[in-house]
Formats: C-alpha cells, structure tokens, sequence
C-alpha cells in the first residue's frame, strides 16, 4: 500500500511509497507514529503547521468485518494534543481499493481558495478548485459531488462549521445503508484541522483495479476469518446490539445515573420510557424508520439506523446514544424526534453532536434557553450554525462557551465535553478523561479499582486494549471478543494467519501501548498540562448513586504518564 500526500499551499497530491516502519501499523497507532514524525507539537492546531492524517486499519484490505473503519487525525483545536477519531462509512474501504493506506493532508493555501481532493477510478489524485462550494451544508454538497463525480463515490466532508475553523467541528463520511453524510470522526474538533487546509472534500471514485490484502498465509486467513464472522453473527451481545444499536443500555443508565440529566445531575429522567431502546425501536417500525443497518459493506453487527419521525419525515441517520444522552436527557428532552432533528442540524453543518448538546445544556443552565424547550434548542442550534448569536462563543469549545456565558457547571475536561456517561456513577471513565491522551473522550478508557483502590494498572490495561482495537477495526468489535474465548480465540488466529507470525493478546495489547506512549510523547512535547476534574462533579453527589467523583487522581495520573513516558509498561 502506499502514502497519498497533499498540499493544498503548493496545491500539489502525489503518492509515495508508504515508509517500511508504518506497514504494521494501521488506525489510532499509525495517527499517533506519523503525528510524533510530522507534526510539530506546539504548532497551531488551525495554524498551516498542522496535519491531517487519514489512516488505514492494521487488516485494510481483507475481507475481516468492520475492518474498513479508520481514523483521522492530527493536533486537536480542542484539547492541544494529539487526536484521533475513528470512523464508520465507505470512505475507508474506498481509500483502501486504490491502495492508500496513509492520506496526509498538509499545508494551506495562502489566499482563501477551497478545494475537494478527486482520486478518481485509475487511482490519480487531483486537487480541484471549487470555491463555489464555500458555506455549503453536507448534504447538499455530498448530493451535489455525487451529481459530478458519480453516485458510486465516497466522501469525507466538513460543513461550513470546519471551513469557519470552529474548534468543535467535525469531518463526515457516507453511509453504506443510507449514502448520507452521517458517519462522523466526531471529537477533538478535527473538522476544523481539514478546514484549515481549505480542503471541504475528499471524493473517491470507484477504483477500477481495487486493491486486496494479500495474508501471510491466505487459506489459513480465509478459514479463520470466516470461523470467526460465524461465532459473531451468532453472538447474543451481538444480536441485541443489531435490533436495538448503541441504545441497549439507556435505560440502564437512566437507572444507574450514568445518563446526562439536566446537564450532568445525575438525577432521574420522567421521560425515559420515551426514549429507552424499546421506545426506539417500536417508534422506528412505527413510522417506517429502519434500524440493523451497517455503515460499511461487511460489518455483521449494524448497529446503524435511518430515522423517520412521528409525520413520517426522514430527518436523521446514524442516531446514536451520545447524540440521544447530550441532545435530550441533558436537555430534559424525552423527544427522539428533536434529538433526531438536532443530530441533522450538527450532521449538515459538521459538528460534534456532543458539543452540540453539552453547549445547549450550558445554554439551559446560563437561563437563556428553558430546560425542555424543544422549539428552542432547535432554534438555537440553527441559529448557532449559521452565524447567529453565540456563534462566535460556541465555536471555542465549551469550556471557554461556559466561562462566556458565566456557568459554573461546564462539563469538560480538556476542552472537550463529556460524553454522555456520569463520571461519579461511571468513575473509571472519568478518570481515563483525566489520565488518558485525548481529553473527555469515552473511546479512550478507563479501569476499575484493585484492591488497595488504585485505578493505574487496570486503566493501563483498559487504555491499551482500547488503542489496540481501535487500531483494528470497530470498537464493537471488541465486546464479543473479550466475552467468548472461542471468538477470542479465532481472532487472533485471524491476525496470525494475515501476518503469519503468531499472535495473542499480550502481542495485540503492545500495538495499543505504543500508540498510546507516541500519544503522550506528543502531548508532552505540545506542553499539553494536567488535566482537572471539573469541580461539579466533585463537589455535587450524584442523585442517584449518592457518590461524587471521589478518587485521589492527581498522583495515579501522574504515575500513569511516568509510566508510559518512562517506558516502564509491564
Ligand atoms: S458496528 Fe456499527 S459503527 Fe461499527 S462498523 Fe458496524 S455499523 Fe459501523
């Protein structure tokens, strides 16, 4: 496979051969190798010094499910350090089939000129002017594309959000099932990193001699990855999974606290039955909505959904638990139609959803918008997109929104909102927030305490295994694979098969310790500071479980970083 670089200053794409020491490397591992190698760590995330760098899974190329997934990456406008996000859609497996397993976009045109980036059927990539795209939402610019260079292509685009540099902006991929722009690389403000280069799409054309992995041993690989693709299909975990998506435990978490409420209460939420993973579900066969749809050709879980609200209107893609949690509970909203309507906000104009609903939770708090006003937070994220009042304050992240609007209570570490999981019900999440390289992210990890109540040793295990997978194919992966041993065991026969060595865990969790100890490396460099638990959590008990966020974290955190900095990882 190969390195596809662009330049949007010198306006120049041309391949590369891909470097030796990247070739088994794959997703989060190869964003944090080739972000240590290239990006400077204390440039400006949205300055012409930052990189955007696409990266293919470990296994890109096979025939292994969910393997099409990658990740992006760069410096994050959020947090100061090193970001990746990993996402769904065709675009992967497009990239892939012409052989590209490394895109990096760098450089910035020194007038405001915008360009699409083509790599069309025969592989060649041409950077493309088109300054008649300026402001465009992505649906109609994905509708528009697609119009030009063919309904089979596959996208990534920014909205106007990531052209205006917001630094919660995302970067959106098509859907398999639905062919919309609703798989997003949602965190760390990465759709602010590509709208600094000017760069408002990528477009990939079929490719006319696609690309196909060729493993160690070929037979080997077939079996195992066909033994394997059985015992998930055949997984109970996976099979709810499919029905009910990421929503299988709403109500488990509405139960337990962990589900934002009334912007991070933890407290009870009357409108549950509305939105738990039933409501969900019954609602979608009700109005002619779909769910158990995969974003990507191959993947046997399909968690993805296409949703039609109450008057039979389609109005969003992809709904998922974050959206649902920051976007409804968190605003007292038991509405999954204004939810819906919001995510399609945040999908067209290319931000994190999450923001979207921890900024409007800030809003409800501040007494400029009333708790539960659906009418209002849909008016309000209008108006936030397209350049209204509190635009301006929005697009610096919440943490500086909050301080804005003179909140307190601002759910953020890092700069980045929380997910929506109650740090003092989910405690070992919150602490992979404060201990881990990505700010208040929920795919970073976090542990549970031993004995002595000390989170460091399960956090290292939890944080690496994340990495590690991650570095492979879809985090859903994961679950059925830590939970059956024989599907464990036929993943690893899978990856020792395609590289022919032998693999186990202990090998698989080493790919995730070395990206996470690049990750720290460069955000040690970047003089990225510690991180602080926001003190509402602290302070204020949870209404459900009676706990504050109460571990000693300053001293584990720090052991945490000494360990990965000084190489002392068992
Ligand atoms: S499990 Fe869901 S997110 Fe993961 S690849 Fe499949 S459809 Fe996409």
């Amino acid at each position: 496979m190969k390195t596809l670089r662009v330049n949007t200053g010198s306006r120049q794409a041309a391949y590369e051969n891909l470097k030796p020491e990247y070739r088994d490397l794959g997703n989060r591992g190869l964003v944090a190798r080739v972000g240590l190698d290239e990006i400077p760590p204390a440039c400006d995330p949205i300055g012409p010094e930052n990189k955007l760098v696409i990266a293919q899974s470990l296994l890109a190329g096979t025939i292994l499910a969910t393997s099409g997934r990658m990740s992006i990456g760069g410096k994050s406008p959020l947090t100061g350090g090193i970001k990746e996000a990993n996402i769904g859609g065709m675009i992967g497996k497009a990239l892939t089939a012409h052989g590209i397993k490394l895109l990096i976009v760098e450089g910035a045109p020194a007038n405001d000129d915008l360009f699409i980036l083509l790599v069309k059927n025969d592989g060649s990539p041409e950077l493309i002017e088109r300054n008649d795209l300026v402001g465009m939402g992505n649906f109609t610019l994905v509708h528009q594309l697609r119009e030009a260079y063919g309904q089979d292509s596959e996208m990534l685009v920014i909205g106007p959000a990531g052209e205006k540099l917001f630094r919660n902006a995302c970067i959106l991929a098509t859907d398999y099932s639905t062919k919309e722009p609703c798989r997003a690389a949602g965190r760390g403000g990465l759709g602010a990193v590509m709208g600094a280069r000017r760069l408002k799409a990528i477009v990939v054309q079929k490719a006319a001699k696609p690309y196909r992995a060729q493993p160690a041993r070929p037979e080997e690989y077939r079996a195992a990855s066909s033994a394997l693709h059985k015992a998930i299909a055949e997984n109970g975990a996976v099979q709810a999974r499919t029905k009910y998506g990421t929503f299988g435990g709403v109500r488990k978490n509405a139960e337990t606290g962990i589900l934002p409420v009334k912007n991070f209460r933890s407290i009870p939420f009357d409108g549950i039955d509305k939105i738990d993973a039933q409501a969900i579900v019954d609602q979608l066969d009700r109005n002619g909505g779909k769910y158990g749809l995969s974003c990507q050709t191959g993947c046997l879980i399909k968690c993805s959904n296409y949703y039609v609200d109450k008057g039979g209107r389609h109005t969003a893609s992809s709904l998922n638990y974050e959206a649902l949690g920051l976007c409804g509970p968190n605003l007292l909203i038991d509405s999954l139609d204004t939810v819906a309507e919001i995510k399609q906000i945040c999908d067209d104009a290319g931000i994190d959803a999450i923001e979207m609903g921890a900024a409007l939770g800030l809003l409800m708090e501040a007494g400029i918008l009333a708790w539960g006003d659906e009418k209002a937070a849909i008016d309000m994220a209008k108006q936030i997109v397209s350049g209204g009042e509190f635009s301006n304050e929005f697009q610096m992240g919440i943490e500086a929104f909050g301080t804005f609007l003179k909140v307190e209570r601002i759910p953020a570490v890092r700069g980045q909102s929380f997910a929506a999981y109650d740090v003092r019900v989910n405690k070992g999440m919150g602490f992979g927030y404060l201990a881990g390289t990505m700010g208040a992210d929920h795919t970073v990890g976090g542990g549970d305490p031993d004995a002595e109540g000390s989170y460091v040793k399960s956090t290292i295990f939890k944080m690496n295994m994340m990495a590690a997978f991650d570095s492979v194919f879809c985090l859903f992966m994961m679950q059925p694979i830590l939970m059956d041993k024989t599907i464990a065991a036929s993943f690893f026969k899978v990856l020792s098969a395609y590289f022919g060595q032998p693999w186990d865990m202990q090998r698989l969790l080493k790919v995730g310790s070395d990206s996470v100890t690049q990750e720290f490396q460069f955000n040690q460099a970047a003089g990225v500071g510690k991180a602080v638990m926001p003190k509402m959590f602290v302070d204020e008990k949870s209404g459900i479980s009676c706990s504050a966020f109460d571990i000693d974290y300053e001293d584990q955190t720090a052991r945490i970083q000494a360990a990965y900095l000084g190489g002392s990882l068992s």
